[in-house]
């Protein structure tokens, strides 16, 4: 069991490899944030002993399921999941060191007071919808300028990036082109020099269109099945929580 991890892992890194190499860039741009819902915190940490030391979560439950046992290695917690204002106070209890999700001013709003009141600062990274589906979280495309200076106030929240999960498509260029979208959304933010705004990050491509990601400029990956194999839940299940 705890073989195929490393095996599913060698090969992850070697598709990343090859993806940079054939559009030359340098592997080291590109970091892998291993998709841990549903895997057992015994099965993440063979990811990590194998080196790997990023992981993203989508559900606070897990985060407090895993939290003890994974303690024990030096990781880094990202939450990838709809954030949720009554679950900020765990988000950040759980050692999440990044909200890759943001895309509600409501939300920012309460990260910021509760960041205030336990004197944190935490980064963060914009969610877009790039494929416009109503299933999706994320902002707008066309809103995500305008989403990005109304959060750039909130002192306590260090934006560094955006995120997208793009269409699941076997069509690549499909796919491409929500990846390239988030790639002209970062050129535009960058373009207005907001204060308090950086966007190193594009967070986007998964076990299936990592390749694709990495050529459109992706800087984090985030690949679960791939390397843990398949989950029992549908990924609707932690996707459209409170969407129809
Ligand atoms: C589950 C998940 C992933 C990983 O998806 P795989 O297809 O299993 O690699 C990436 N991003 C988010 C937001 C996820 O929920």
């Amino acid at each position: 069991m705890s073989n195929d991890i490393e095996q599913n892992l060698l090969h992850i890194l070697q598709r990343i490899e090859n993806a940079c190499l054939k559009c030359n860039r340098n592997p080291y741009e590109v970091k892998l944030l291993l998709a841990t819902k549903t895997v057992s915190a015994e099965r993440i940490k063979v990811a990590f002993r194998a080196g790997q030391t990023l992981m993203g979560e989508n559900r606070v439950q897990e985060l407090k399921e895993k939290f003890e046992e994974l303690k024990e290695i030096p990781h880094q917690k990202h939450f990838i999941g709809h954030l949720q204002t009554n679950k900020i106070k765990d988000i950040l209890r759980y050692g999440v060191t990044c909200i890759q999700s943001l895309d509600r001013l409501n939300a920012a709003e309460k990260l910021q007071q509760r960041l205030e009141f336990e004197n944190k600062t935490i980064d963060v990274l914009i969610q877009v919808n790039t494929s416009y589906e109503e299933s999706k979280f994320g902002v707008e495309p066309e809103n995500a300028v305008a989403f990005t200076k109304e959060i750039a106030i909130f002192d306590r929240l260090k934006i560094k990036g955006l995120m997208t999960i793009g269409l699941f498509s076997a069509e690549t260029e499909k796919v491409r082109k929500c990846f390239k979208l988030l790639k002209e959304i970062q050129h535009k933010i960058i373009a207005e020099n907001i204060p308090n705004v950086a966007m190193n990050e594009l967070s986007m491509g998964m076990s299936g269109d990592l390749e694709t990601a990495i050529e459109e400029g992706a800087t984090i990956v985030r690949v679960g099945t791939a390397i843990f194999g398949q989950r029992i839940y549908p990924d609707s299940y932690y996707w459209n929580e409170t969407k129809g």
